[in-house]
């Protein structure tokens, strides 16, 4: 049974969202590309693509090699295998072992630690200087 019928052409459809979808693209012109699987619906196609691919195929661009671990965000691949499995930190300290995955936790360190400086521009320069000299990109 098509419950919903088009009143302008012959169309006729089980749910409204699907009609609602043929008027737009048919007699408004209004290309819609609504999901199959949920109530996403976007105008844009590669809108559409990336939902489908990322929200419901499960598709991530960055996969680890080594488990199933999956991102979209290259970024995250690197720090999820720096810590995982190669057990990285992936900011560390030129001058002592101290390691970190965030960059702030080791600006702090080597501004306490090692420097003791208080000029902050000084210090944010050389900081920069030595976090750039440690950061480990696969
Ligand atoms: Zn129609
Ligand atoms: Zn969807
Ligand atoms: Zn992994
Ligand atoms: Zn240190």
């Amino acid at each position: 049974m098509k419950k919903f019928k088009c009143s302008q052409c012959d169309y006729g459809s089980t749910t409204n969202r699907s009609l609602n979808a043929h008027i737009n693209s048919v007699h408004l012109g209004i290309k819609t590309y609504n999901c199959e699987q949920c109530d996403y619906a976007t105008n844009y196609k590669p809108n559409f693509k990336h939902h489908v691919n990322t929200v419901h195929l499960g598709m991530k661009k960055y996969k680890c090699g080594q488990c199933d671990y999956a991102t979209s965000y290259k970024n995250n691949l690197y720090v999820h295998v720096n810590t995982v499995h190669l057990g990285i930190k992936i900011f560390k300290c030129s001058q002592c072992d101290y390691g970190t995955n965030y960059k702030q936790n080791l600006e702090l360190h080597v501004n306490r630690i090692h420097l003791g400086i208080k000029n902050i521009n000084v210090i944010s320069v050389i900081i920069e200087q030595v976090i750039r000299g440690n950061l480990i990109i696969i």
